[in-house]
């Protein structure tokens, strides 16, 4: 029996090693590469990805697992279990998907990544409507691969968010909805006089990543494991315990981009540095889910980022970069940085206003999937539910209906977004139970300790990786499933005092 698992987990190392070469792969195409290079580039991500896949739909594979005969018998330890399930799941998902449907997808997806790209730059989403076709079967033939699934959707999020259903979460976006709706329409009118910082041009943009760099190691995130390269587009990438990289983006002019992209990154990257070391190199060495990881990017990034006691250690380091910041309080740089303003674009977006980008998303791919949209007509779909809404009408489809790549350029359409809606609840979860038992930590902040909450995090959530599914994780670590409350309340007492 012992050798059997030792062969399971043997084959667990190749198939996230080899999950991490096409990481690289990747990370190179988008830091380093020569654009002339992407035609090569695509060949080879697309035969990394071919072959990690025959690696975990091998029959000898399923023989093995099936010679284990249950999850808990014969596995050894406790940790040993979680990691025949994980091969397990992965196994028995990727064996209904054929090869020849992994290359048609990779190919497909590289294709509509090119014309979205292009397509963003003329801004015309008539460039991108017959990808946007294709990937649309793409994804319903994928979601036919698990005919079990009540709604073609689970499948898709059960890619990033094992265990959440349609049925789960549109009761959850609905009741999302009813909340914030009249706060978005009161706290709106009261940010209407909030003071705008007075950037001048420009900007020292090396010493403005310098401060992303100072308050990423004082979160805790460790330099010598990894790196922080500026990128257009923010992302943070694992390739093993001791190398996982991120990248801010920095707009000159405003240096808030470098700083929350760069929170919000050092979020995942803290994450992912923090997944005990037993794990590493196998299928556990992960965050438990999108949803989990995006709720470690949005508590540093919001609730940390845009809280009073982080601006007061802050605050005085970025008016000595932007020495115009001196005329502006604290007090006023805060209001400011919460802001209520519903914006066309969702990465603009205020904790609030984000929350209802993300269900018009959720619910226009739904209308995609159901196949009750028809592609052609998304960019008017996506309009007209902004205008009802948000109350604003994108000035372009660039600002519009192209701004995320999701639906263009990454295979799939569906099974993304609702990682957003679940990482902003469990954020204030998360942080509404570190802060019950350790109360000193918003003090903490002022003075630039970030210990606590760090050790929190890692003990209660980072250190476990993929070890168990992201529901039980977090009853494990806050003691109550998902809720809405804990981000209501969150957002109820900042905005009380602002
Ligand atoms: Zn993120």
């Amino acid at each position: 029996m012992d050798e059997t698992l030792e062969m399971i987990k043997e084959r667990g190392r190749e198939i996230e090693a080899l999950r991490a070469t096409a990481a690289i792969l990747g990370w190179d195409e988008r830091l380093q590469m020569p654009g002339a290079g992407s035609g090569a580039r695509s060949a080879q991500l697309a035969a990394v990805r071919k072959v990690r896949h025959e690696k975990v739909s091998d029959p000898q594979l399923g023989e093995l697992l099936s010679s284990i005969a249950s999850e808990s018998d014969g596995a050894g330890s406790e940790e040993d279990s979680a990691l025949v399930r994980a091969i397990r799941h992965e196994h028995e998902r990727l064996s209904r998907v054929p090869t020849a449907f992994v290359s048609e997808f990779s190919e497909n997806a590289s294709a509509s990544a090119a014309a979205w790209m292009r397509a963003r730059e003329t801004s015309d989403f008539l460039e991108v409507v017959e990808h946007l076709k294709k990937t649309l079967d793409i994804s319903r033939r994928f979601a036919a691969f698990f005919p079990e699934a009540e709604h073609v959707a689970d499948p898709l999020m059960a890619e990033n968010d094992p265990g959440v259903t349609v049925a789960t979460l549109r009761p959850l976006f609905g009741e999302l909805r009813k909340r914030l709706v009249p706060m978005v329409e009161d706290l709106s009118k009261r940010s209407a006089d909030a003071l705008r910082p007075p950037y001048a041009p420009g900007g020292d943009s090396k010493a403005e990543v310098g401060l992303v760099r100072e308050i990423s190691a004082a979160f805790g995130y460790d330099f010598e494991r990894g790196r922080l390269d500026l990128f257009d587009m923010p992302f943070t990438i694992r390739f093993g315990a001791d190398d996982v990289r991120l990248a801010c983006a920095h707009r000159g002019g405003d240096p808030e981009h470098a700083l929350f992209s760069g929170m919000h990154e050092t979020g995942h990257a803290l994450y992912e540095q923090g997944v005990d070391r037993a794990y590493d190199g196998n299928l556990l060495g992960k965050g438990a889910s999108e949803g989990v990881h995006e709720s470690q990017a949005r508590l540093w990034e919001n609730v940390v980022g845009r809280g009073r006691p982080l601006w007061t250690f802050v605050y005085p380091k970025l008016q000595q970069l932007r020495p115009e910041l001196n005329e502006m309080s604290l007090e006023e740089f805060v209001r400011h940085v919460n802001r209520v303003e519903p914006s066309p674009i969702r990465t603009r977006s205020d904790e609030l206003t984000f929350i209802l980008h993300i269900a018009l998303r959720f619910d226009l791919e739904l209308d995609l999937l159901e196949g009750t949209l028809d592609p052609a007509d998304l960019r008017e779909a996506w309009n007209e539910r902004m205008l009802q809404d948000l109350g604003v009408s994108p000035t372009s489809d660039a600002e519009g209906v192209l701004q995320d790549g999701h639906w263009f350029a990454s295979g799939f359409v569906g099974g993304f977004f609702q990682s957003y809606a679940i990482g902003s609840l469990l954020s204030a979860q998360f942080y509404e139970a570190a802060c019950s038992v350790q109360p000193q930590i918003p003090a903490n902040m002022e003075s630039g300790q970030f210990s606590a909450l760090h050790g929190w995090l890692s003990e209660n959530v980072y250190r476990h990786g993929a070890r168990y599914e992201a529901e039980d994780l977090v009853e494990l670590a806050t003691g109550s499933p998902m809720s809405v409350e804990p981000f209501v309340r969150y957002l109820e007492e900042k905005y009380a005092e602002l």
